[in-house]
Formats: structure tokens, C-alpha cells, sequence
């Protein structure tokens, strides 16, 4: 579903990732983790163009993309992004629009698709992130948590291949973590492909699939959780997980 080759990412000459190769198979949860200023964010925004790497090839879903050190045509733009969705650590509503006003917005939009039936669907994806009762409200009358999972929801009408979570709990407070969590392990069970940015060890140990460790711009290891988070390889992996027990 994904392929990342040798991707290189510099932010004013200076290298913040580095030959980076990685791939996700339909259905599978990636986490990404590491210390703060790794280049995980940056990961996940290159790969749906947020940013614009400097080298190497991202494919996602049916779309292959040759980076050369330009940003791409708006054209494969738009049809490589066409392939994620994309949720944020600070939730993004549209801040006059209420949460089904904001979840219909890019089919409607984007798609110029039929307002009943995605009406029907945004209803149906309100349920599942526990939001169908507060569809009419405004983002602001909303807690952090409730504005991550209409995130969420609005990710998922567009029927993203993928989904790219960039620290989605790291905003909220504690107590409205959990509910956002368990919203995407639901996602996890029911087979949807994910790439996520977390300093959540636990939600990583039981919803990842993989987990990419990335230090200085590299990853350094990768392997499934029992493997890197309790019998890591890598000193590095192992400072890393010594830190944030
Ligand atoms: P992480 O998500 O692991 O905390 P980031 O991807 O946010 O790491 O950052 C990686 C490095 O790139 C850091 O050194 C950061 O300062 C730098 N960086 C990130 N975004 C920019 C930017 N827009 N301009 C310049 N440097 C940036």
C-alpha cells in the first residue's frame, strides 16, 4: 500500500531525513516513534506532499511518485494525496462550519458528490467516532477529544486508502486521550491501513502491526512491537525506551 525509497528531506540545507526506505502492506498499523526532532512528523507529512522531499520515491495505493528535488504538479499532488487522510495534532475543524457541515465538505466539494447520501454517510461515521449527537454543534462548544474524533471522521469520509495520524492524542488532556485511542484501534480492527506518529508506548504495543524507531533522521529499527519496544537491538532504541519509562 505504501513504498517509501530512499526518501531525503532538508530543511535549509540541513538533513532531516535521511535515506529513509519503509513499506506498510494493506491493512497494517505503523507506528512511529522516537525522540522529539527525529523527523517523524516530517515523514508523515512528505508523504502526502505537506512537505516536499528533496529525493527518492513515495508510491501509495496505484500512484508512484519520483521525487527530484521540485515540488510535483499540482496534478500528482492531488492524485498521490487522493490516496490518505490525514489527521492532525491540533484537530483543524473549520471553525464556523458545524461537525457535519465539516465531515461533508470535501466530498461534497472535492468529490461534487450527492448531499443525501453523504449525509447518510456522515451520520454513519458519527456514530462510529460516538459524535452523531453533537453533528449540529460547532467545534469550539466541543472538547479536544470530540474535535479529534470529527477529525477522524472527516478523514475517513473521503475513503482514504491510507491514514496518516500525526500525534493525534498529543494535544489533549489526559483524561480525553483514551477516547480518541480507542476510536483508532477500532479503525485498526476493522482492517483500515494506518501510519501513526505516537508517544503512546501502550496504544502502540497493542495496535501496531510495526514499529519504525527513528532517531537523527534515520530510522534506525523497525520490527514488530514485542521486538522493538521489549527486545530492542539498537542502543539507541534502548536510551530511547529507558527516557520515556
Ligand atoms: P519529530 O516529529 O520527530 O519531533 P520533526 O519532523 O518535527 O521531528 O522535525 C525534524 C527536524 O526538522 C527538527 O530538527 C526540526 O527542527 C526540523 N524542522 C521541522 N520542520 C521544519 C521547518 N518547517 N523548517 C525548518 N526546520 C524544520
Amino acid at each position: 500500500m505504501i513504498n517509501v525509497k530512499n526518501l531525503m528531506k532538508k530543511f535549509d540545507n540541513v538533513k532531516v531525513l535521511e535515506s529513509i526506505d519503509f513499506s506498510v502492506k494493506k491493512g497494517e498499523v505503523v507506528c512511529l516513534i522516537g525522540p522529539s526532532g527525529s523527523g517523524k512528523t516530517t515523514l508523515l507529512r512528505c508523504l502526502n506532499l505537506l512537505e516536499t522531499p528533496n529525493g527518492g520515491s513515495i508510491m501509495i495505493g496505484n500512484k508512484k511518485l519520483q521525487l527530484v528535488g521540485k515540488p510535483p504538479s499540482k496534478k500528482d499532488t492531488i492524485e498521490l494525496r487522493s490516496y490518505s487522510g490525514m489527521v492532525f495534532q491540533g484537530f483543524h475543524l473549520f471553525p464556523h462550519k458545524t461537525v457535519m457541515e465539516n465531515i461533508i465538505e470535501a466530498p461534497l466539494m472535492v468529490k461534487k458528490r450527492n448531499k443525501t447520501e453523504v449525509i447518510k454517510e456522515g451520520e454513519v461515521l458519527l456514530q462510529k467516532v460516538g459524535m452523531f449527537e453533537h453533528r449540529d454543534k460547532y467545534p469550539d462548544s466541543l472538547s479536544g477529544g470530540q474535535q479529534q474524533r470529527v477529525a477522524i471522521a472527516r478523514a475517513l469520509m473521503m475513503k482514504p486508502e491510507v491514514m496518516l495520524f500525526d500525534e493525534p492524542t498529543s494535544a489533549l488532556d489526559p483524561q480525553l486521550i483514551g477516547e480518541v485511542l480507542r476510536v483508532i484501534e477500532d479503525l485498526a480492527k476493522e482492517g483500515q491501513t494506518m501510519v501513526i506518529v505516537t508517544h503512546e508506548m501502550n496504544f502502540a504495543r497493542r495496535v501496531a502491526d510495526k514499529v519504525l524507531f527513528m532517531d537523527g533522521g534515520y530510522i534506525i529499527e523497525e520490527g514488530p512491537p514485542t521486538q522493538v519496544l521489549e527486545n530492542p537491538q539498537e542502543d539507541r532504541t534502548k536510551q530511547f525506551l529507558r527516557m520515556i519509562d
